[in-house]
């Protein structure tokens, strides 16, 4: 069967031992993108530039999958571990992300590299000025240590509204992710780029679950 579209996905943390909600087994997830392979162009994204996530890139690049990280900045200053509170008391080595240095390297072999905010907030309840500094400075920061343009963001835990929306667009973004439950019923029906949905797939997903995720995404 001929590619019939794009497919965007999302992943977090690839680990082979983790046993977590956020986490999936390498094996698994390559087996979900060669099978969503055969029906679709696959765009695999991964939120929060978890370290492990490197560990699948060499496997989707020979898939000919366009890979893409969105990238918390407050963390890639160090690498830090992703410590928000949402996962209090998890593995720090586990949530360890990417750091510049690492982010530079990926980028240069062709990874993309969009923004995931500066501090992984919930945006939809920021403050305006608050808001436009996690979109703003995020983008800067992205674009300075690269040396190139972060056109695309991936909203946090995938939520936002149409404020949010507006100041995706303020703030200089050309689109905009959310999640697939997330942007149910917002399924960017204005056509506009601010609410793209994505299947965000994890190591519970089967490759059949993954086909069918797919579908309704
Ligand atoms: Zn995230």
């Amino acid at each position: 069967m001929r590619p019939r579209g794009s497919l965007v996905l999302c992943y977090h943390a690839v680990s082979p031992t983790w046993e977590h909600r956020l986490s999936i087994h390498p094996d698994l997830l390559v087996r979900q993108v060669r099978a969503l392979s055969r029906f679709w162009r696959v765009h695999a994204t991964f939120d929060d530039a978890f370290r492990s996530a490197a560990t699948v890139f060499p496997a989707l690049e020979r898939l000919g999958v366009s890979v893409q990280i969105f990238v918390c900045t407050r963390y890639a200053r160090a690498g830090a571990p992703l410590s928000i509170p949402e996962l209090a008391g998890d593995d720090l080595a586990e949530l360890g992300t990417m750091s510049w240095d690492e982010l530079r390297e990926h980028a240069d072999r062709g990874v993309q590299i969009g923004s995931h905010t500066v501090s992984h907030s919930h945006l939809i309840r920021l403050s305006d000025a608050e808001l436009r500094r996690e979109l703003e400075d995020s983008k800067d920061e992205v674009e300075a240590e690269l040396g190139r343009q972060c056109r695309e963001l991936a909203y946090p835990f995938g939520e936002h509204d149409e404020r949010v929306r507006a100041a995706a667009r303020g703030a200089g973004y050309e689109r905009a992710f959310g999640l697939r439950e997330r942007a149910f019923g917002l399924r960017d029906r204005e056509g506009d780029g601010y609410a793209l949905p994505r299947a965000d797939l994890y190591r519970r997903h089967t490759v059949s679950w993954a086909l069918f995720r797919a579908l309704i995404t």
